[in-house]
């Protein structure tokens, strides 16, 4: 018989990257094989991203073709994610079910109440019945909806679940779900709900099993890491003390690898944190640490709660502790009403600060967050030329920072082929990315050492020197 298969659209964030990875192993343990291919899954599922328009437009694309698709074969659709409640109400004429991501443990029993026989149920004897039959009696009520329970509850289960991770050699570990912080720009409190975070036995537990797996690059994920625990009211460890463990759990194992976390809130970013990365090998060196804006007065509007002041003297702690860990930010233009003059202080908070990285985005307003109420009154010219002057300033510091690496001799996780024929690339500790000459696949996923050469805006490239192989692989250099 021919095996039943489910394709994945995953849009969005890193958060929504590790929740399909979660998601996987449910639909796999219900017998479907991925498939790149759409047209021959039974099974089409999207984690959905409601914070932009762009990702939005495209659940739509999608969900129209495989309605007209239905026509022509067994076909059970959903739609799970980040989802506004306005949008939740119009995916469920769309698809077939709709879920939170928190009632991931429940979704077998949705699709067996939707009546559809999986591959596992075929298994056991089991009579499939065509979809459009089971949709008729069900009936449009009926659809898979799941009633609300109680989210901090169905989160445990929901982290529970084992993941199917998609790098042998890199992952995201969840930490926290939701957010407490209401950004105005932000709808990730209304999509994600408030802060909740995991049971810091299962974070620990977790992150063992995928260093002792060889795993060489970790990342803890949630929306605001560095509150972590605090809505456990003295119950659980703080971030610092999570990190501590990870950290004492990296000593004892006396393997190699790079444990990061993103996103960070200055807000939250005390002295301990700093100290904590600052003892420990394994906790990398690179924070990333958004600002947003370089302007009191558009802090206080995106509702910031930190003041450019605050931001400096964090940044003099990691300066101070973390001599040579690389700084990333995240950065908004054209914010509602931003003045020049308020963009000139973004300006010039980057050039004080030196980032090696910043994301930099122009505002749009997100439906459900509070500022899609306000004007949106910086045109989109000025916003496009706020954000090449800003990119062209972080090309200039970027490269500075890579041109004082040439000569140096930097630790390398090889992450694949680079896009020119003939290399290899990876990243640093610090995530400044590597290309080096080599078509040694079986470096993919080690680390190697690489001398700098040469150096780009955003890149730098080097020779292959030494390479250190984990003990139950072939030795590839000395
Ligand atoms: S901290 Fe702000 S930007 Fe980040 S998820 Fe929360 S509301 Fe959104």
């Amino acid at each position: 018989m021919r095996p039943m298969k489910y394709s994945l659209l995953q849009l969005g964030c890193q958060m929504n990257q590790s929740d399909g990875e979660r998601l996987r192993t449910v639909i796999e343990s219900l017998g479907y094989e991925p498939t790149e291919n759409e047209e021959e899954a039974n099974l089409l599922g999207i984690v959905a991203c409601s914070v932009r328009q762009k990702a939005i437009d495209k659940v739509y694309s999608k969900i129209h073709k495989w309605n007209t698709a239905k026509g022509e074969r067994n076909l059970l659709t959903f739609v799970t994610g980040c989802i506004l409640p306005a949008d939740k109400v119009k995916f469920l004429k769309l698809f077939d079910l709709v879920f939170h991501m928190n009632e991931l443990p429940d979704f077998p029993d949705l699709v067996r109440q939707y009546g559809v026989v999986t591959p596992v149920g075929l298994d056991q004897g089991g009579v499939g019945r065509p979809i459009d039959d089971v949709k008729q009696s069900v009936g449009p009520s009926g659809r898979g909806v799941v009633g609300e329970e109680s989210r901090k509850d169905r989160l445990k289960g929901y982290w529970l679940i084992p993941p199917t991770y998609t790098s042998g050699f890199e992952a995201f570990v969840p930490i926290q779900n939701g957010c407490d912080k209401f950004c105005t720009f932000c709808a990730v409190p209304y999509t994600r709900g408030r802060e909740v975070s995991r049971p810091s036995r299962d974070i620990l537990r977790e992150v063992e099993t995928l260093v002792e797996e060889g795993y060489k690059s970790i990342t803890l994920l949630g929306q605001n890491v560095n509150s972590y625990g605090l809505d456990k009211n003295g119950e659980e460890i703080g971030f610092a003390e999570l990190l501590r463990r990870i950290g004492e759990m990296g000593n004892a194992s006396g393997r190699e690898f790079w444990v990061y976390f993103t996103s960070p809130h200055p807000k939250d970013m005390s002295i301990e944190v700093l100290e904590t990365i600052a003892e420990y090998p394994c906790l990398a060196r690179q924070i990333h640490l958004p600002i947003q804006s370089g302007d009191d007065k558009v802090l206080i509007r995106m509702n910031r709660n930190y003041r450019v002041g605050e931001y400096r003297q964090i940044v003099g702690n990691i300066r101070r502790l973390l001599p040579e860990a690389t700084l990333f930010t995240d950065i908004i233009v054209g914010f509602t009403g931003e003045s020049e003059e308020q963009f000139e202080n973004t300006r010039s908070i980057m050039r004080e600060l030196q980032y090696n990285m910043a994301y930099i985005a122009i505002y749009s307003p997100r439906p459900g967050a509070a500022s899609s109420r306000w004007d949106d009154d910086v045109s989109h010219e000025e916003k496009k030329r706020r954000l090449h002057e800003l990119q062209g300033e972080l090309q200039a510091i970027s490269h500075e920072h890579n041109m004082a690496m040439i000569g140096k001799s930097y630790r390398v996780l090889v992450t694949g082929r680079d896009r020119l024929s003939g290399y290899l690339s990876g990243r640093t500790e610090g995530k400044v990315i590597v290309r080096f000459p080599s078509t040694d696949e079986r470096l993919i996923g080690e680390f190697v050492e690489v001398v700098i050469t040469e150096a780009a805006e955003m890149a730098v490239a080097g020779e292959l020197g030494g390479v250190r192989v984990a003990a139950d692989r072939e030795a590839v250099y000395s």
